[in-house]
This record gives structure tokens, C-alpha cells and sequence, in this order.
């Protein structure tokens, strides 16, 4: 091979970075990705829009005279935002023993996408400290896994500083329910990577008031739950900074006293935002009704409490202790045997139908209780609204006869699902 002569290689010299950068400019553009348009219904006031995305963010929304011809007209809102998963589709948060993996972060995300959940906090609840802390470093090591584009800010921590007393424990199991300590929460932090966005904690144990204390001054979000506070705690409790009641309506003894009980002095304070499960069995319609006039939309969040079960084919399955559990077609997760509820098993889209069903408030509504709210409450910036400037996490979905059918979601501008082309 002739060696070029030095002439050739001066020309060479020049040359060559010019190709370089030609080659850059080129690869440049193509790394950008081409402007998308996705055409809907805004869940706002159900005109006609279309969505601008580049590089995984609303750059514009257009208000449009009508849809393009054939488009199918479906609503488009905000991705749904779960502060309360334990686990969906086989796959749960919750136990140890090896079964959480980065796998079924990855089946539990891309089938929450499915119902329109694009943002959404892992739970783990009252369990031995062990497993939580194995549980937190697993869901933290694997969160920025670009295959979930961004689903997982954080996660949620109910319990163990919860009350010990039956029925407002709820399921949590009496041996791991421990002492509220600020030292052993920073071991759950810590494990979960500074990650841990939320704290659902029983203001009466004593150390629980210091230690909503030390969440405020950390930004983590402290919730009211599985208790059986007095008023006058439950007032110092969102004094220091408590936001949020968990599940209000639940997490509480069957019988209760009817002026001195927890529910009033939650309901009573404006300052204290609600999440409810709003799941059709649950709470009764009438009390869904109430918390929402109480609270406002503005104070309400939608939440699931989902476990693992949920995202499953209705019909029997076996718990991890043996016992024979049914999940309904409509969606109902009981235990025959004592024909008690067994968690939740219906994902936020269905809230969203069922509020609306049962309250008489608006999609627009509706949405923002199962999106704007929460993401607000983490304060995920980004998300929670369609607007320029925010993540393209979008939902598309028929509305019929208040049931929430999705049809297409987005994830950071990504289409992660088409109903039927799974
Ligand atoms: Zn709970």
C-alpha cells in the first residue's frame, strides 16, 4: 500500500476534521429525536388538541377545530401518578426471600403502563427490617434502568411505626410493627438511596412527633396511618408538618367511637390532604362522597394500595401462607373463607372512573386527583399536567360508562403501549 506523501497528508489534515464534523452534525440530528404528534381529546374540556413532543417533552399543545379524520377521539390526560404500589402482576415489593428482582420491576412497570400508570412510588410496608432494607436496595439500585424511563422518583414507607393495635394495624403483622426512631428510619433511607418520598407513620407512638420533625427538615412527606390518634395529636402531628392522611377509611378498627375517633380531626383540618382507595369495594360510595366535599379536589389523591395480585387474570390464587385467596372479574381480591376483603386490586384508571361515578366531579377533576395532586405532593415538577415543558407521560383512553379503557401510554414520549398490540 502506497504511503501518502506529505503533501497529501496536509490536505489530509484538513480534511479529515471536516468530515468529522460533518459526520457529528449529521449523527447530531439523527440523536435528536423527530418531533411526534399525538392527537386527543384534553382532558380538561374534551377538545380537540394535538400534543407536541421532542426529546420526551410537551413542547406545545395546540387547540385544534377538530381531530384529523379517522382519529378515534380519545381522551388524553397526564399520565396516572400511584403514590401506593405493594406489588402488580405477580410481582410484590413486599416480600424478601429473593423474589423481588430487577425482572419483575421491569413486568410490574410495563404492566402498571398498561392501566395508564406512568409514575408510581413502590411500597413496602411493616416487615422485618431486614427485608425492607434488602427490599429498598434492590428497587433503588435498579430504578434509573433506562427499560423504566423514569416511572420510579421514589418510594413509599408504610410502617413500622404504626400502631400495634388491631384493626388499625390493618394487616401489617404485630411482631415487626416497632418504636418510631429517626436512626433506624435513615437506615431505610439509606438503603433506598435518599429515595424514600413518603413516611405513613402512627402520630400516638411515642418518638413518632420528633420524628415528623426530622421528615420535614428532610423533605420526606409524612402521611397519617394505621392509627388511632387523638384529635389533639393528630393536630401537633400536622402542626410539625404531616401532609397526608393514607387510605382514609381504612387502616381502622371496625368499631370506633362515634365522636372520639380518628376520622373527624382528619376530616376537620384543612391542612391535612387525603388519599383514598377508590376501588368500589373498599370504601362506601356515600363515604367517598363525603371525604370529597370535605376535602375538595384540590386535597384528594387517588391512590391504589395495590398488591401483588392486581394486573391478574381473575380466579384463585394461593398466598405465600397457604391460604386460597380470589380475585374477581370485577376486580374484588377477598378470602373467601372469611369473606373478608384481601387488599386492593384495581390500579388508579379505575379510581379515576369510579369517583366520577360516585362524587359527580369532573374528568378534569377526577385527573387531577389521580395525577396533578400527587405529583404536586413529591413535588415531581415534570409530570402530573400537559403542558409545554413536561415530561410527555401521556394516557389515552376511551371513558365508558365511567370505566377507564386505556388505549395507547406514552412514557417520556415513548409509546410504551397500544391496547391490542401488546
Ligand atoms: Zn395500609
Amino acid at each position: 500500500m502506497k504511503l501518502p506523501s506529505f503533501k497529501t497528508m496536509g490536505r489530509c489534515a484538513f480534511v479529515t476534521p471536516l468530515i468529522i464534523f460533518v459526520f457529528m452534525a449529521m449523527a447530531n440530528v439523527s440523536a435528536q429525536s423527530v418531533p411526534q404528534q399525538v392527537y386527543g381529546r384534553l382532558y380538561l374540556d374534551h377538545s380537540p388538541v394535538a400534543v407536541n413532543i421532542r426529546d420526551g417533552k410537551i413542547v406545545s399543545v395546540e387547540r385544534l377545530a377538530s381531530l384529523p379524520a379517522g382519529d378515534p377521539g380519545l381522551v388524553i390526560a397526564p399520565g396516572f401518578v400511584d403514590n401506593q404500589v405493594n406489588g402488580y402482576a405477580g410481582v410484590s415489593f413486599v416480600f424478601g426471600g429473593g423474589e423481588l428482582t430487577p425482572g419483575g420491576i421491569l413486568t410490574a412497570t410495563r404492566a402498571l403502563w398498561k392501566e395508564g400508570v406512568t409514575t408510581y412510588l413502590p411500597t413496602l410496608t411493616t416487615n422485618d427490617k431486614s427485608i425492607l432494607l434488602s427490599n429498598f436496595r434492590i428497587l433503588a439500585s435498579n430504578i434509573d434502568n433506562p427499560e423504566l424511563r423514569g416511572s420510579i422518583p421514589g418510594f413509599h414507607l408504610e410502617g413500622p411505626f404504626i400502631s400495634p393495635e388491631d384493626g388499625y394495624r390493618g394487616a401489617h403483622p404485630l411482631e415487626f410493627v416497632r418504636t418510631p426512631d429517626w436512626k433506624e428510619f435513615l437506615e431505610y433511607q439509606s438503603a433506598a438511596d435518599g429515595k424514600i418520598l413518603q413516611l405513613t407513620l402512627a402520630p400516638e407512638m411515642e418518638g413518632a412527633l420528633a420524628l415528623i420533625d426530622s421528615c420535614r427538615e428532610n423533605d420526606v412527606v409524612v402521611a397519617l396511618g394505621h392509627h388511632n390518634a387523638p384529635a389533639d395529636v393528630i393536630a401537633q402531628a400536622i402542626d410539625r408538618g404531616a401532609k397526608i392522611a393514607t387510605h382514609l377509611g381504612n387502616g381502622a378498627a371496625n368499631t370506633i367511637n362515634r365522636h372520639r375517633n380518628p376520622f373527624w380531626p382528619q376530616l376537620a383540618d384543612d391542612r391535612l390532604m387525603i388519599s383514598i382507595i377508590v376501588d368500589g369495594f373498599h370504601l362506601l360510595p356515600e363515604q367517598i362522597r363525603v371525604f370529597h366535599k370535605v376535602k375538595g379536589t384540590q386535597n384528594t389523591i387517588i391512590t391504589s394500595d395495590v398488591t401483588h395480585f392486581a394486573g391478574l387474570e381473575p380466579g384463585e390464587y394461593q398466598t405465600s401462607e397457604g391460604v386460597t385467596i380470589e380475585l374477581t372479574p370485577e376486580g374484588m381480591l377477598r378470602y373467601p373463607a372469611q369473606n373478608v376483603l384481601y387488599g386492593s386490586a384495581s390500579p388508579v384508571s379505575k379510581g379515576v372512573g369510579h369517583v366520577m361515578k360516585v362524587t359527580g366531579c369532573s374528568l378534569a377533576e377526577a385527573v387531577q386527583m389521580a395525577s396533578t395532586n400527587p405529583a404536586r405532593l413529591y413535588h415531581l415538577h415534570d409530570r402530573g399536567e400537559i403542558k409545554p415543558g413536561m415530561r410527555a407521560d401521556l394516557v389515552l383512553f376511551r371513558l365508558d360508562d365511567f370505566k377507564v379503557r386505556v388505549e395507547k401510554t406514552l412514557v417520556n414520549g415513548e409509546v410504551v403501549y397500544v391496547r391490542g398490540k401488546e
